[in-house]
């Protein structure tokens, strides 16, 4: 295949249906924005959102928006919207506290559903490359409940299987890994696991909203996932929980995670001294949840839910897959003889909606260098066993054809004057 032109470019984004999408965000002038996986962009509506939650709602409304405005209800409503997203019914999902939170109550509750079965499971099984605050979370409950922490290297399609065994309880994966972009078969997978006797957690923060999933069909056991990432949440914004409707309908009254709370109480307005626990997933709910971070949530999953009517996260993975296919040739054709490595699996199906390179030399000052020109990518350290990581996150929603084409004329353009051995972009920030 000829290597794509401007033109050709201009032409993919004329014929592209999901342009409109783009006009749901304030992007500002100059920039192209290739790290929606890190922080998704401010949609336009989100300011006038928070500017009502706070004068009408709390402003005017006070304590009575709580019933009024709905609040109350707010993490389950909002966690509908995301189920819609991730292949989850209504009522499966809750939008609440953070992702490491998140895998805290539902690894908790997964021990103590093993902890009943009484075979004696005590080993949870992850991948050492997964993002380190979920290593940090399954480290310590593992430490707390005498649990081993096994973690695979390599290619976890020979290394998974051989470390599953009868010892296994808990498998926690995360679907598209943040480093290389690397996508899981999460049906095949989760057999896998359940046919080990493990219960299957998925962590979701580089999926929704990024690559269609549907945790219902692949029969996962529990998911959780991030706000802020690919759903345009904001800094910070709430994460969410999600249980399988078989196994919320088998959860019993004893059934609850370590941080149980008066919002994940069958009557929390009861005021009883004792916990019991709300139906399914609403037992995830710790305390009173950030109602404007919330509101701000709901705006931003609203952002992915407009391109239902033009083929939902089918259409989006398809643009997903043309941008990010595009992106690896240019970088492969015009970047050539400027030590670039593709770390990103080349097959579609097994990668997400990110793209990462290496090089021996320069890539921390590299994105630096593009970052001062308005291509805003990131940077991961390596260590001894994976490698320095320059991470170009491309969503569909708000980037088009010939922004990829620009990201990656300033791309070689920064090698090929070697404007990135400029001092300025060699001094290491607190925020990579
Ligand atoms: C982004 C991300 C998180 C973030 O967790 P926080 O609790 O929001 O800091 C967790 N896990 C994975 C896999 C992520 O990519």
């Amino acid at each position: 295949m000829p290597c794509p032109t401007l033109d050709d470019c201009r032409a993919l984004d004329a014929a592209d249906p999901l342009r409109p999408l783009r006009d749901q965000f304030d992007l500002p002038p100059g920039v192209i924005y290739l790290d929606g996986n890190s922080l998704g962009v401010l949609p336009r509506e989100t300011a006038a959102r928070v500017q009502a939650v706070v004068t009408d709602e709390w402003g005017q409304g006070l304590i009575r928006s709580w019933n009024t405005a709905g609040w109350f209800t707010l993490p389950q409503r909002v966690g509908d919207l995301i189920g819609r997203l991730i292949g989850a019914g209504p009522g499966e999902t809750v939008a609440t506290d953070s992702t490491s939170i998140n895998l805290f109550k539902v690894l908790s509750l997964a021990m103590h559903l093993q902890h009943r079965r009484g075979d004696g499971r005590r080993v949870l099984v992850s991948e050492r490359s997964n993002f380190p605050t979920d290593l940090y979370v399954a480290e310590a409950l593992c430490r707390d409940r005498g649990w081993t922490l096994r973690l695979i290297d390599g290619d976890p399609q020979t290394a998974l299987p051989a470390a599953l065994g009868p010892d296994v309880g808990i498998v926690m994966l995360t679907h598209v890994n943040y480093r290389t972009g690397a996508m899981h078969d999460m049906a095949a997978v989760t057999a896998a696991a359940h046919a080990a006797g493990a219960l299957m957690v998925w962590d979701l923060a580089h999926s929704a909203g990024a690559v269609p999933v549907d945790l219902n069909a692949a029969q996962a056991d529990f998911a959780v996932g991030c706000g802020y990432k690919y759903l345009n949440g904001g800094p910070g914004a709430p994460a969410f929980a999600w249980v399988h409707p078989r196994l919320s309908a088998a959860l019993g009254a004893d059934d609850w995670s370590t941080l149980a709370g008066w919002w994940g109480h069958a009557a929390p307005f009861a005021f009883t001294p004792d916990f019991q626990p709300a139906p399914g997933v609403q037992r995830l709910l710790c305390g009173t949840q950030p109602i404007i971070s919330l509101s701000a949530l709901e705006v931003g999953v609203r952002t992915v839910l407009a391109a239902e009517p033009l083929g939902g996260m089918a259409a989006l993975r398809r643009k997903s897959l043309a941008l990010t296919d595009l992106f690896i040739t240019l970088v492969e054709s015009r970047c050539a003889g400027h030590g670039l490595t593709l770390v990103t699996p080349r097959e579609p199906q097994r990668r997400g909606s990110q793209v990462c390179l290496t090089r021996a030399e320069g890539a921390y000052a590299i994105v630096q260098a593009l970052i001062a020109r308005g291509v805003i990518g990131d940077f991961r350290a390596g260590d001894a066993w994976q490698p320095d990581i320059l991470r170009f996150g491309f969503t569909p929603l708000y980037l088009g054809f010939e922004d990829v084409w620009h990201a990656v004329e300033h791309l070689r353009d920064v090698l090929q004057t070697q404007a990135w051995r400029d001092p300025a972009f060699q001094r290491t920030q607190a925020v990579t």
